[in-house]
């Protein structure tokens, strides 16, 4: 690969790039060829990183003010900023994100570094009010040493989600990206280096989840664990954390419900309706992949979603289309998988294969669906790439059991001009967060996000992390 400013096959570890004892192939999904080698990091690997993130609490890192942590973070993000095509060009040949899709998760990141480097010296604690003789008042602490573990969806974006948050509130951070996409974690952490954060302050260790993670979540000498990813590993993250009694974030799954009622503005809405299922292929933790419409306007959303289905074309991240490929061949096998599974639907539309594809590149076309069960295997489990289904609902208390009717809980909206529906389904769906007459509201660093049930515990995004980033302590002065 060219332009890298940094050599992907190393370590970060208490401010020296040290090289691992064995290495990963990083396969661009594109394409399927090996354009480079990462480091399998160990749990040796792991320990000497939470070893050097503890020195730095303990020393120059630990002692920095909230604004001078501040002031790092903001400057990583303007570098981040002046680097945003080449970390787009990275994204591209590491997870096959096309590359527009890829330039918005770098500003994104750049985005991350600005708000809690602006943040940082803004979070305050309280006094409280008490019996005569005393004051009262809280402080809001680092935990400590933090675990981040990543998935390969959207490094940038969850690296400066989590990361971002932990550093701004003077935690130190070990980062354990997903074997399938650390070059942009490298590439990130090169530059915080350049931005003046202080060594161990931010440790990254490549590897595999069952190798490097499980020793991050396992660690002794770690306080805090973010975690996001599939259901079945945060269960394993979270039993890890159970031994050493820390705090963690889930931030899991989903199987959203956009809820399009009779009365929406169908233009305005379909294509938020398309794009939330195909964005990144479908490979989205907040993917809509369900689309639920009342009876009388089904046959004009089926219309409209599938002739935007026909303007859809699939090719490399190079070619910047609407939709790369999938992050693997196994990707590939689980989310055709599911297509065969839905078999018994009927196929409403479907997106269009470049011509002359790379043999070795991991495709599917977009699939739209009709269901009208929604117990369908294909209406309740999380695919994780390019296949909505359409449901049809009578009621508004239909929609609402429909829409809650899954195990997952982490997004949902509402399509409709009525405000009185509007504020009884935001109360009524089980989400973490509820779009009306949008979907996403443009992903903004400011608004809280995560889940409820399978979708996961905790809150990452906005001021929000900061506290779940922090420890409070309430110190009670009696003085007479
Ligand atoms: P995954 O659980 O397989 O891997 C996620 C991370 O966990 C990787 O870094 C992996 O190396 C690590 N890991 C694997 N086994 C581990 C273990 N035993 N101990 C510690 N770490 C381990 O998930 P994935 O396939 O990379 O990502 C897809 C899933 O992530 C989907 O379910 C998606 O919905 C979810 N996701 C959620 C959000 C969110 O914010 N809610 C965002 C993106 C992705």
């Amino acid at each position: 690969m060219q332009n890298l400013w940094f050599d992907p096959t190393e370590m970060l570890i208490g401010g020296v790039w040290k090289a691992p004892a064995g290495t990963l192939p990083v396969i661009d999904p594109s394409t399927g060829a090996e354009v480079a080698q990462i480091a399998a990091g160990t749990a040796a690997d792991i320990d000497a990183a939470v070893i050097a993130a503890r020195a730095a609490l303990d020393g120059d890192w630990g002692r920095m003010t909230a604004l001078e942590r501040g002031r790092i973070l903001t400057r990583l993000g303007q570098m981040v900023l002046e680097r945003i095509d080449d970390l787009a060009a990275i994204e591209a040949a590491d997870v096959g994100k096309p590359l527009t899709q890829a330039r918005n998760d770098a500003i994104a990141l750049a985005r991350y570094c600005e708000f809690y480097g602006g943040a940082a010296d803004k979070v305050h604690g309280q006094t409280i009010p008490y019996l005569d003789g005393y004051t009262v008042y809280t402080l809001r602490e680092p935990h400590g040493v933090t675990g981040h573990i990543v998935p390969w969806n959207y490094p940038m974006q969850i690296i400066g989600r989590s990361v971002g948050a932990a550093l701004a509130m003077g935690n130190a951070a070990v980062l354990k990206p997903a074997e399938e996409a650390c070059l942009t974690a490298l590439a990130f952490a090169r530059l915080a280096a350049d931005a003046g954060l202080p060594p161990g302050a931010l440790n990254v260790v490549p590897g595999l989840g069952a190798q490097a993670g499980a020793a991050l979540t396992a660690h002794p000498g770690v306080q805090h664990v973010s975690f996001t990813g599939s259901v079945a590993t945060g269960r394993l993250v979270q039993a890890a954390a159970a031994q050493n009694v820390v705090p963690v974030t889930l931030e899991l799954g989903g199987k959203s419900p956009q809820v399009v009622f009779a009365d929406a503005d169908l233009d305005a809405a379909l294509p938020f309706l398309v794009n939330a299922g195909i964005q990144n292929a479908g490979q989205t933790c907040s993917a809509s992949s369900r689309i639920l419409v009342e009876r009388p306007l089904y046959d004009a959303l089926v219309a409209g979603m599938s002739a935007a289905y026909g303007r859809l074309h699939v090719g490399p991240a190079v070619a910047d289309l609407q939709v790369g490929p999938l992050i693997s061949a196994r990707q590939k096998e689980i989310v055709t998988g599911f297509i065969d599974a839905g078999r018994d639907l009927p196929v409403l539309a479907t997106g269009t294969l470049a011509d002359d594809l790379p043999t070795g590149g991991h495709y599917v076309a977009p699939h739209l669906l009709a269901c009208d069960d929604p117990g369908h295997k294909l209406a309740q489990d999380e695919i994780f790439g390019p296949v909505q289904v359409i449901i049809p609902f009578d009621t508004e208390d239909q929609a609402v059991q429909i829409a809650n009717g899954t195990a997952y809980g982490l997004v949902a909206a509402i399509w409709s001009r009525d405000g009185g529906r509007q504020a009884r389904m935001a109360k009524r769906l089980h989400a973490g967060q509820v779009f009306i007459n949008n979907y996403g509201a443009g992903g903004g660093v400011e608004l809280p996000f995560g889940g409820t049930g399978l979708s996961g515990h905790g809150r990452e995004k906005g001021f929000e992390a900061l506290y779940g980033f922090s420890s409070l302590k309430t110190v009670a002065q009696y003085h007479g």
